[in-house]
């Protein structure tokens, strides 16, 4: 390796743009330090050419033959180009015309390789001014950034298309980016910057937008947007907001931070926030007119069956009547045993439809003033058991109670809860009635009772399960008013549809499984809430 000249190592170069300081620069070094020079311009990562204004290539180093191969006596425009005549517009020829540094990128028809090259007047050499080029392969990085471009481009026709509003925001809640649903439904009040509260039209932003009911939130703790920037998490809540349409829009608004690392000690630092906006305003009016036809046609299968009901009393009591006027009519008077017996009668009739109308009481509960609040769970079930133990025993039904001594109270009414459990019971020892008859003597009828806290020890499940055949075909509508499988004045089909009311209003769930999976028989769940005892 040949030393390098100590002159060459502090001799500084001048500016770029200063040429004829360059060229001094260049023909100021001695032989010695020229072949250094040269050594270390065939060394760069880039191809280096000295052209001059005929288009003469003066001189060259190794990378710019590996690219273009070795061009002796050829004039640039054949190297570079292929061509036979100068370009039309000559880059060298500018560069030196014009006195001035310039940057252009140009594509080898050649091999296809991009190059950045960076032109520099050079000053003139035998008489001709010339041009200093270096060419730097880019082939790589463009097509990287191609790519890039590309894949950028498939996500923007993604999020674009999306029907939901998109929006990435920094920690201090400004937008950065957002994808055209939201320009379309907020146009000018979204941009890059504005701070999404503003955006939202948010009572307790003070530059706000609009007069939205922005989260009914009382205060900016309780915004999912805020809480997501303080505790990493997932949030989400439906609010109203007004589009640049005037109009009102119910909005399901989702918060996702966006982490990066490990903060110091906790968890990790949000860095920024993504916002979706999904408009929900058609989905909740559609679903609030299927709750409307669903409450018609609820309240029309119970006119429906209060009429079925009441028709069979009342076409008795008619008939009673009439049978207790026609007698008087033929003998003018009655004895008081036949008037007793008749009137009797009557009464009855009479009593069985105060009974119907009792019960379609109870299911129109929720305007009923019930108390509601902490039940222990365990003495209902005992109370109810109390009133069935009897039809129990005499079944030789074989009971399995399950309910742990500890568990919290259940958010209830205690009289209903009761009836809820005698409604179950009832249900099963009947179940259990018609198997005795279908599989005879070596059938074994068990009733379970069980009880049960949730993992997150805000809920408690009862089972109430039984050993006879399961639900019947048809049990999608076990809970509807008046679905009845039994016999004639065995049952009105009225029992579940009231618990179901009355555990709704209690704020619990009912379901049921056609089959317990040891037991066999039909599997009730009753889920309530717990509720700390006062
Ligand atoms: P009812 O007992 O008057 O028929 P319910 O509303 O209590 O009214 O019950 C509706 C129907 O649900 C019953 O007729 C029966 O077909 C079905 N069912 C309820 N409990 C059980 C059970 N444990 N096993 C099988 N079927 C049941």
């Amino acid at each position: 390796m040949t030393a390098m000249p100590s002159s060459f190592l502090v001799k500084k170069p001048p500016a770029e743009e200063d040429a004829a300081a360059l060229a001094q620069f260049f023909s100021s070094f001695a032989l010695g330090e020229r072949e250094c020079l040269t050594r270390i311009v065939d060394l760069l990562p880039c191809y280096v050419v000295l052209i001059s204004s005929d288009h003469r290539i003066l001189f060259r180093n190794k990378a710019f033959d590996q690219y273009f191969g070795s061009p002796e006596d050829k004039p640039c425009y054949t190297v570079l180009r292929g061509q036979d005549v100068p370009c039309r517009f000559c880059a060298p020829l500018g560069s030196i015309n014009q006195h001035s540094f310039s940057v252009i990128e140009w594509v080898h028809p050649k091999s296809n390789h991009s190059f950045r090259v960076y032109s520099y007047p050079f000053g003139a050499v035998d008489g001709n001014p010339c041009v200093l080029k270096t060419g730097f392969n880019v082939t790589s990085k463009l097509r990287v950034q191609q790519a890039l471009d590309l894949s950028e481009q498939s996500y923007r026709i993604i999020t674009d298309n999306l029907s939901i509003g998109i929006a990435l925001l920094d920690t201090n809640l400004r937008i950065k980016t957002g994808n055209i649903r939201m320009d379309q439904w907020f146009a000018e009040g979204f941009k890059l910057n504005f701070s999404i509260c503003g955006v939202l039209g948010c009572p307790h932003f003070a530059n706000s937008q609009g007069a939205s009911s922005f989260l009914d939130a009382a205060n900016c703790e309780s915004c999912p947007i805020y809480s997501s920037r303080r505790d990493g998490n997932s949030h989400e809540k439906e609010f109203t907001v007004i589009f640049q349409d005037g109009k009102e829009h119910v909005i399901r608004l989702v918060t996702c931070p966006v982490s990066l690392g490990k903060s110091f000690g906790s968890g990790r630092a949000v860095r920024a926030l993504i916002v979706m906006l999904e408009d929900v305003t058609i989905r909740l009016r559609m679903s609030q007119q299927l709750q409307r036809a669903r409450k018609l046609e609820a309240m029309s299968a119970l006119a429906g069956g209060i009429a079925h009901e009441i028709n069979q009393p009342l076409s008795a009591l008619h008939l009673y009547a009439s049978g207790l006027q026609m007698l008087l009519e033929e003998q003018g008077d009655l004895s008081s045993a036949t008037t007793l017996e008749r009137l009797t009668l009557i009464m009855n009739e009479a009593e069985k439809i105060r009974s119907i109308i009792n019960n379609m009481r109870s299911l129109v509960l929720q305007e009923s003033n019930v108390s509601i609040g902490p039940v222990a769970l365990a003495s209902a079930v005992d109370m109810a058991l109390g009133v069935m133990r009897q039809q129990i025993d005499t079944r030789g039904i074989h009971l399995i109670r399950d309910i742990p001594a500890q568990l919290p109270c259940v958010r209830s009414n205690a009289v209903q809860l009761q009836q809820v459990v005698v409604n179950l019971l009832a249900n099963a020892i009947h179940a259990l009635d018609g198997c005795v008859q279908e599989k005879g003597e070596d059938f074994l009828p068990r009733i379970l009772l069980k009880a049960s806290l949730d993992d997150t020890g805000r809920k408690i499940r009862l089972e109430v399960a039984d050993s006879g055949s399961g639900l019947p075909k048809g049990s999608e509508r076990i809970f509807d008013p008046f679905f009845t499988t039994k016999e004639k004045h065995q049952g009105m089909g009225l029992g579940l549809s009231i618990s179901h009311a009355m555990i709704s209003l209690w704020g619990g769930e009912i379901s049921a499984v056609s089959h317990h999976p040891v037991l066999g028989g039909a599997l009730f769940f009753v889920d309530l809430h717990v509720e700390a005892d006062s």
